[in-house]
């Protein structure tokens, strides 16, 4: 029996969802499907262009509504995944949910979907019945469509990673609260700025202050801190262990992406990889971009690791480790709306032949949200299943 083709759509208005709704539009997925709009703050609205049969959005916590579609992709949140889901499946609904929130990442029930690395742990799941494709951690996501093809090879012995993580990872609101921040800086020194005479210490002196003495409605999406002209060493939950919880995905997830880790059997070739990470926000809009230390499980001639990572999959992209190319290919700005993930500055360590580093970055709402959604969507319509 094939997956039948109504889709429930929520959170399409934010960050992910106007991502994952302008791809969709762009790989003609509308055309296969009968979807139904919902929204948490405007049921009874008028649903987007796209809408068929169901021209008004629908209330995203109606567990009957919700219960007519068979698929449900949902970017509105953990929240909203945390009060919803179960109250839908013990409603007895038995449709498939694909979610961008971490909620249900790790249980045991459910599949990190990232489709160019792990079609294999996808196929699998689907055929043993799982119903729940989570989408990975952004950094994770477009680390592994990088640099996924070094893991594959069985070549990693660690890793540690440290990441420049956008504005734009915490949502529609933060990207708002940065640019905004970033003109109340530029305004309070304009007329310095204007004066070529005036003193450069006189402008930092005003902006420091500036960053320092922001209300609290400025810097409210950053928890009371500046991201303009600033960055934040710390993302998401303290584990209360030394580590922020967006660090802990770096490991966990990437190991279950891979189908790595005890939950995948006992012998050695399952051994989830240790990887450790420094998260850091930046004040960037778009983009995750990371700095990666491997160390290899042996000496691999430079030439043959290029290789391996630029023919991993059609979107990496190799940047030759050179400064002109490194300047014009490896920035947030010039990745930022592209599927495409550049890999640069791959080279050996000083610390020995089997160390490598190599720099990435990706379109976080792109390969790290909305793509592998939207490619689990297209897997399931396209499933015998
Ligand atoms: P978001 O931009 O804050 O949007 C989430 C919801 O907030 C929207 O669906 C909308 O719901 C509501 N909303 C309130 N004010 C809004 C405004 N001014 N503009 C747009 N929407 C507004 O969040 P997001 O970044 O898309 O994240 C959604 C989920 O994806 C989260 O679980 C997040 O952790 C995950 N994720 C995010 C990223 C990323 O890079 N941002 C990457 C991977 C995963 P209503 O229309 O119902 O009001």
């Amino acid at each position: 029996m094939k997956v039948g083709n109504v889709v429930g759509l929520v959170g399409w208005r934010g960050m992910v969802g106007s991502v994952l709704i302008d791809r969709m539009i762009a790989e003609g997925d509308f055309d296969l499907i009968e979807p139904i709009f919902f929204s948490t703050s405007n049921a009874g609205g008028r649903a987007p262009a796209q809408a068929k049969n169901e021209t008004k959005l629908q209330d995203g916590f109606d567990i009957a509504t919700l219960k007519k579609c068979d698929i449900i992709i949902t970017a509105q949140g953990g929240d909203y995944t945390t009060e919803v889901y179960p109250k839908l499946r013990a409603s007895g609904w038995t449709g498939y949910w694909i979610d961008a929130a971490k909620t249900l990442r790790m249980n045991k029930d459910s599949v990190i979907v990232l489709d160019p690395v792990n079609r294999n742990v996808i196929d699998a799941a689907l055929a043993r019945g799982v119903k729940d494709y989570i989408g990975g951690n952004c950094t994770v996501s477009c680390m592994l469509m990088g640099v996924g093809g070094v893991f594959k090879a069985g070549l990693v012995e660690w890793m540690n990673a440290h990441t420049y993580q956008a504005a734009s990872g915490g949502g529609a609101a933060n990207m708002r609260e940065l640019i905004t921040q970033y003109g109340s800086l530029y305004s309070e020194v304009k007329d310095l700025l204007d004066d070529p005479k005036s003193a450069i210490l006189e402008i930092d002196r005003k902006i420091t202050n500036k960053q320092r003495t922001f209300s609290a409605a400025e810097t409210e999406h950053f928890r009371g801190v500046p991201l303009g002209g600033n960055l934040i060493p710390w993302i998401d939950r303290d584990n209360g262990d030394g580590t922020s919880l967006e660090e802990w995905k770096g490991g966990a997830e990437t190991n279950k992406i891979l189908g790595l880790g005890a939950d995948f059997g006992s012998s050695p070739e399952f051994a989830a990889i240790p990887i450790d990470e420094t998260c850091v926000r930046v004040g960037a809009m778009r983009c995750h971009s990371q700095s990666l230390t491997f160390k290899l499980k042996k000496n691999v001639p430079l030439a043959d690791l290029e290789a391996i990572i630029a023919n991993d999959n059609a979107w990496v992209k190799y940047v030759p480790n050179v400064r002109e190319e490194t300047e014009r290919h490896l920035t947030p700005a010039m990745v930022a709306g592209s599927l495409q993930i550049p890999v640069g500055r791959v080279r050996k360590l000083a610390m020995g032949p089997e160390y490598l580093g190599a720099f990435t970055i990706g379109d976080q709402l792109l390969w790290g949200a909305a793509e592998p959604l939207r490619r689990m969507l297209r897997i399931l319509l396209q499933s015998p299943l």
